[in-house]
């Protein structure tokens, strides 16, 4: 037998070459080399129940989508300059999934590239550069969606380094924000106000309004009800155009609600989607309104090499037709229920479990040392995450504090799986850190 490959060495491999803004999870990272379903197995053929990765919706090695990608490579890979069925059907299915009114499709590889172009968007239709922004988010890493993320996660310079056309906003974080629940609501918008009267005084005009339609890189927490009904009427009001970051939440995640903004009943101008909708092949969609998407045309052409490749769209179609026939979303729904409940009797045993956010299978137990001053439990977050990886469980931290561990694992995680982690953090929890 071949001897197995020292992880240790292939990581110091791996830091000489790759870039080290790069970050990898864990200072010692199993060497994974198989997936299937809500699993992962390394090397040395350890399991791990893989409870984080937002993007394999479907799960990991489907063999369904294996096998349409590969049928398509073999068939045909070019770019959507070219007339072929699938960038016509897959931009068909999109608009069918988005409220009425958005029908015009942009097919790009990312959300960065996503979010960056419903920016230049709002910039080519109202003629302006002001972006309002949500403290506290992340929205990509090109240049314009970077200059509208402030988290401080991400990017411990965020807050000092944005451009001037960035005007980001107090999060309206219900749990540890400055107000808190649900009549926090009222406070929140008028901070937006406040916000677009300091507008006022300078140049006044506005391009639009970018944010997750439920708390994403917050943990999980929806927004305090009515919220983007009265920031969108604002935003609108001044003619701004109101962006729904769904890259992360939308496409069934949630369970209850395919898209975020049904959970605020309100309906975007654009709405940008990423992630998911390839199961981890680079996919992602700008969908809008006709003069909206027309606007761009002020700005040039658009272009994207492998955006809409009939490669890509297969993937999108298949992965609609799998997330459709395996009914994910209510499995997300069901499973994710059951998942919250079990989280939520820990809180009642555990005191380091301030709140368990969220909805569906995008769940955030945010960790506190005290429930009355709602002290960041992040050394002790860290250490349950490296325990829960010994364990046999993939787990990180997110939010400004990194004190809230990010549960959004791939739709068709089973019940079993569910128990199986709810069970092993119990025992973590039980251990101490
Ligand atoms: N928006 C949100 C809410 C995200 O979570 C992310 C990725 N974490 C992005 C945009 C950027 O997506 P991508 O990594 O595909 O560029």
């Amino acid at each position: 037998n071949a001897p197995l490959p020292d992880a240790a060495a292939l990581l110091d491999r791996r830091q000489c070459h790759f870039a080290r803004p790069q970050k990898n999870y864990y200072r010692k990272p199993p060497e994974i080399e198989r997936g299937w379903k809500e699993h992962l197995f390394d090397v040395e053929g350890r399991a791990y129940l893989d409870m984080v990765n937002n993007v394999t919706i479907l799960g990991h090695g489907h063999p369904r989508l294996s096998a349409a990608v590969a049928r398509q490579w073999s068939l045909l890979n070019t770019n959507s300059r070219f007339h072929y069925a699938a960038v016509a059907e897959f931009s068909e299915r999109l608009a069918a999934l988005a409220p009425e009114g958005l029908d015009t499709v942009f097919l790009v590889n990312s959300g960065s590239e996503a979010n960056d172009l419903a920016i230049r968007l709002a910039w080519a239709h109202t003629g302006t550069r002001n972006m309002l922004s949500l403290l506290e988010a992340y929205h990509g890493w090109t240049v314009a969606s970077d200059a509208v993320s402030t988290s401080i996660a991400d990017n411990p310079q965020a807050l000092t380094t944005r451009p001037d056309w960035v005007h980001p906003v107090v999060s309206p974080n219900t749990y540890r924000g400055p107000f808190r629940g649900e009549g926090s609501t009222v406070h929140y918008v008028d901070a937006v106000a406040a916000k677009l009267r300091e507008l006022d005084e300078k140049d006044g005009r506005l391009a639009g309004f970018i944010c997750e339609t439920v708390y994403g890189n917050a943990g999980g927490i929806p927004l305090p009800p009515g919220y983007l009904k009265a920031v969108y009427a604002m935003v609108r009001a001044r003619g701004g155009v109101c962006i729904a970051d769904e890259v992360q939440v939308g496409y069934g995640r949630l369970g209850h609600y395919f898209w975020g903004f049904e959970e605020q009943g309100v309906v975007p101008d654009v709405i940008t989607v990423a992630k998911g909708m390839g199961n981890g092949h680079p996919l992602g969609a700008v969908i809008t309104r006709r003069e909206i998407a027309d606007a761009l045309e002020k700005e040039g052409y658009f272009f994207s090499s492998s955006g809409g490749s009939p490669v890509s769209c297969a993937v999108g179609l298949t992965v609609l037709d799998i997330l459709h026939d395996e009914a994910l979303q209510e499995n997300a729904r069901t499973v994710g229920d059951h998942l919250k409940a079990r989280l939520q009797a820990l809180g009642q045993k555990y005191p380091l479990v301030g709140a368990v956010h969220g909805m569906g299978l995008y769940l955030g137990v945010e960790f506190v040392r005290d429930r009355e001053t709602l002290e960041p439990a992040t050394e002790e977050t860290a250490a349950i995450c490296n325990r829960l990886l010994e364990l046999g469980v993939i787990m990180q931290p997110t939010g400004d504090h990194l004190n809230v561990l990010k549960i959004k694992p791939p739709l068709c995680l089973a019940r079993e799986s569910a128990d199986f982690f709810a069970d092993v953090l119990a025992k973590v929890l039980e251990e101490g850190w």
